[in-house]
């Protein structure tokens, strides 16, 4: 339990954003030992304050009235035969929608989070990235996804082993928040750090930020293009941080880490599935030490984008090449496709931007 980021004069946000002494703080007057049972109820257990009932109910009643939970559950939709569940939520402040995804494998159970409300990097084929950007998520409304959907997989006799930050936003761009939940799902959910996975669109300063952090997270780097002409295009942000520079944080960040580092490709059939574009990608993996992986994702559909992804015979195709060259690719399963829950389709219900783009 983390009590030395209290800040008596900024009340926290929401349940999951107290620190243990703000927690205490509300439970005043009571014994020192309630706090721990209420934080382990919270944070180990995954319990509902109502269910947590080692705690008086007038306790409890305090508590919900002075520290209310963040997310209203709008919406759970279930495909995969029932292993993968989307949950839709409501930020209580202000009614903005988000989404966290729960899947379930034969031997582990994996949970996508959300980092901000929508996101602000406006990557063509993302349908977060159509609907634009409403606000940043605070650690207890990252944490609380996980809480919320760890209870969930409980009722299947499931704990969730791994985290990975790729669900609505951009990691990087809320970084301390992020980093917030690290700590709260490694010191006080007891899943490990080499478990939990940023996905970033290539932010050089968070990654240079994310390298002087304590734990061995694992990074991923949605490259999706490895030249800048074509990059430009499919993430505009690679305007702002090219290839180069993104390469350059990469080796920097892999010298203070040394963990291998992810790099995601969306496969977009005649976009960047091509040889040159495999010999361009396996260049780039090989130019760090330890090589990067590569995740190859074939497109998922979104609304505002009207190109294909590669046929699944393409991307076999683009893997082996990659192969051929050194650099090791897997091909990432697509979970819930017709729930809209895979990646790059977590658009909450919002309307997206059609630009009537070409797709590029
Ligand atoms: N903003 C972060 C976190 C999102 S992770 C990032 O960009 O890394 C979601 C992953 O899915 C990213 O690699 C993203 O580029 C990818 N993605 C987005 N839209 C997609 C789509 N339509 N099909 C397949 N993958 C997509």
């Amino acid at each position: 339990m983390n009590q030395e980021a209290e800040r008596p004069s900024t009340p926290p946000r929401s349940l999951y954003d107290a620190t243990g002494a703000q927690l205490a703080a509300v439970l005043a007057g009571e014994p020192a030992y309630r706090v721990k049972q209420l934080w382990s109820g919270l944070y180990e257990q995954c319990k509902a304050l109502d269910d947590i009932t080692t705690l008086s109910a007038a306790l409890r009643t305090r508590l919900t009235e002075q520290l209310p939970t963040a997310l209203v559950p709008a919406r759970e939709s279930v495909s995969d035969k029932g292993d993968t569940i989307k949950f839709l939520w409501r930020l209580a402040d202000g009614n903005h929608p988000i989404e966290t995804v729960l899947m379930h494998y034969a031997d582990r159970v994996t949970v996508c989070v959300s980092t901000q409300a929508g996101c602000a990097m406006a990557c063509g084929f993302c349908a977060t990235g159509q609907a634009g950007f409403s606000r940043q998520l605070t650690v207890g409304e990252i944490v609380e996804q996980v809480v919320r959907a760890s209870r969930h997989a409980k009722q299947r006799k499931q704990r969730v082993a791994n985290i990975v930050f790729m669900g609505m936003g951009e990691p990087l761009a809320n970084e301390p928040a992020v980093w917030g939940a690290v700590e709260r799902f490694h010191a006080d959910m007891g899943i490990s750090a080499r478990h939990l996975t940023i996905s970033t669109v290539g932010i050089v300063p968070g990654i240079r930020t994310l390298a002087t952090r304590p734990l061995p997270v694992n990074l991923a780097v949605s490259l999706h293009a490895a030249r800048d002409e074509l990059r430009n295009d499919l993430v505009p942000i690679n305007k702002r941080y090219p290839l180069e520079e993104l390469m350059t944080a990469c080796r920097d960040y892999l010298r203070v880490k040394n963990r291998r580092i992810s790099f995601e490709w969306a496969m977009i059939a005649g976009v960047n599935d091509s040889a040159r574009d495999a010999s361009e990608l396996a260049k780039l993996a090989l130019s760090l030490k330890p090589t990067a992986h590569v995740n190859l994702i074939p497109l998922n559909p979104t609304p505002g984008f009207p190109t294909r992804g590669t046929d699944a015979a393409g991307v076999r195709r683009f893997a082996d090449r990659l192969a051929d060259r050194g650099v090791n690719a897997t091909i990432r399963r697509n979970r819930g496709t017709d729930i809209d829950a895979a990646c790059g389709q977590l658009a909450a219900g919002q309307p997206v931007v059609l630009t009537g783009r070409r797709g590029v």
